[in-house]
């Protein structure tokens, strides 16, 4: 409690009703978190989601950042672990400070949600597992609910709007008609260290989620390569916009997720697109722009419709978009291969003194520190706002010399890397990051030499377009 401050809500403030299990709905889950959404009757909670972490038994161990053995399957290549944690600090906690420390001083507090800690109880927890099963996929229910934790998350539901046409405080609190989306947009750049190996200049020309597609295809059976390309969402121009969405829409994997007042609609449904009629039904020139007796006719008006909104909703956002992006692009700088070679060619002590400063994941106070100097670091360096060459090796496009930089900037070059990761794919470990990187580039390199020779062949087993591909920003 010590480390939660005003975070908290204190116990004694606590009413009863939140742990009701019966004031809690399932919403949804990913591998990590549970979300569960308040319906019952307190107008300060009506628009509130809980977020509840679940048991990783199975994955804690197998990733250590000195971890060479590079022999993950693919199985755990999907399962990271999607939170921070540290020894010292209970892991909820930690979410709520490293969001509010760490991550809304670089994305800015207006693009940040406000999270409080809730105590919860082993029995609670227990509870709401139960009253929860049954609505659960079985694709995920081989993890429950970590009943160790000590508090859950509070955290606005932002699938739901509520209403600011009237002044009322009652209906203030009821939820409107709302569309939401979610996206992950991954990576929003293509790399330009000089530290890529010659072998791996592939990275320079294909984004690296783009090559991911081709690896999932590989390694998964149910993988679907898509058309999605962030580079596409990230440049914020139109009809690659449109192109980018559309692509959202009619591939989501887990890209994309669209809620129609505060529910997720299932995209692989027929005519889903029906749900959202009464968003899109407009007099034009005196006629209803949707043809009441044809549903297909419906659904593809309704996903152009669909996609005019969320192109316009983010453009209107563009500050946003750029902010991401050159946060990702900053904070990865070197790439990978340059991080792994501060790591493993050093001019001083600084493998034994990184080995140990990384023996335990850093704590909250060492991560305020690298989001405070990073913002140093950028200010001090960019005069329009784009960060020049590093001092580490970039001014000579050299990749075998060795780092130029003390300790305490390779601890900050590392701990700046391992911010870009959450804020694309939520890995923090670089042994594993490394080899996945490498994985992904041999089997892209692979599936274009096997598209090309099928080409000669004029079989089309393999092709899936690799050579193809072109990302640019
Ligand atoms: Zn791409």
């Amino acid at each position: 409690m010590n480390n939660s401050g005003g975070a908290t809500i204190s116990p004694d403030l606590v009413p009863d009703e939140l742990y009701q299990p019966s004031s809690w709905q399932y919403k949804g889950e990913g591998n990590s978190n549970i979300i569960l959404t308040y319906i019952g009757e307190l107008d300060n909670f009506k628009l509130t989601v809980l977020r509840l972490r679940k048991s990783e038994e199975e994955k804690k161990d197998a990733l250590n950042i000195n971890n060479n053995s590079g022999g993950f399957s693919n199985k755990q290549d999907e399962q990271q672990d999607n939170s921070i944690q540290s020894s010292s600090i209970d892991p909820q906690t930690f979410t709520v400070f490293y969001v509010r420390d760490v991550i809304a001083p670089l994305i800015g507090t207006e693009h940040t949600s406000e999270l409080a800690l809730l105590r919860v109880t082993p029995t609670f927890l227990q509870k709401l597992s139960k009253s929860i099963s049954s609505h659960r996929s079985s694709n995920r229910v081989n993890k429950d609910i970590d009943l160790k934790q000590r508090y859950a998350i509070l955290s606005p539901d932002y699938t739901k709007f509520q209403s600011n046409n009237s002044s009322s405080s009652k209906q203030q609190e009821s939820p409107t008609n709302t569309i939401s989306i979610e996206i992950k947009p991954k990576w929003a750049f293509i790399p330009t260290s000089t530290h890529i190996a010659a072998s791996n200049s592939i990275k320079r020309k294909t984004c690296r989620f783009c090559m991911h597609q081709y690896y999932k295809h590989k390694t998964t059976t149910t993988a679907v390569v898509t058309d999605y390309c962030p580079l596409d969402l990230f440049s914020l121009k139109e009809d690659r916009l449109r192109r980018a969405i559309g692509a959202l829409i009619s591939t989501p994997v887990n890209n994309f997720k669209l809620f129609v007042d505060g529910l997720l609609v299932d995209l692989a449904k027929t005519n889903w697109q029906l749900l959202l009629k009464g968003f899109f039904v407009h007099e034009k020139n005196g006629t209803n722009t949707l043809n009441e007796d044809n549903d297909n006719d419906n659904a593809s008006k309704i996903t152009e419709y669909l996609i005019t909104l969320l192109t316009a909703t983010i453009l209107k956002e563009h500050i946003l978009f750029s902010r991401l992006k050159h946060l990702q692009k900053t904070l990865d700088e070197l790439d990978i291969e340059g991080i792994m070679k501060l790591l493993s060619s050093p001019t001083s002590s600084s493998s034994s003194y990184i080995q140990q400063l990384f023996a335990v994941e850093p704590s909250l106070e060492e991560w305020r520190t690298a989001s405070l100097r990073y913002l140093e670091r950028i200010e001090k360096h960019t005069g329009n706002g784009t960060l020049q060459s590093s001092n580490f090796n970039d001014n000579n496009g050299s990749s075998n010399e060795k780092p130029l930089m003390d300790d305490a900037e390779i601890k900050q070059r590392i701990l700046e890397f391992l911010f870009s990761t959450t804020l694309k794919d939520s890995i923090l470990k670089l042994d594993y990051y490394h080899d996945l990187d490498m994985k992904i580039v041999r089997n892209f390199l692979d599936y274009i030499k096997k598209e090309l020779e099928e080409t000669d062949d004029n079989s089309h087993s393999v092709f899936l377009g690799a050579n193809k591909r072109k990302c640019f920003e």
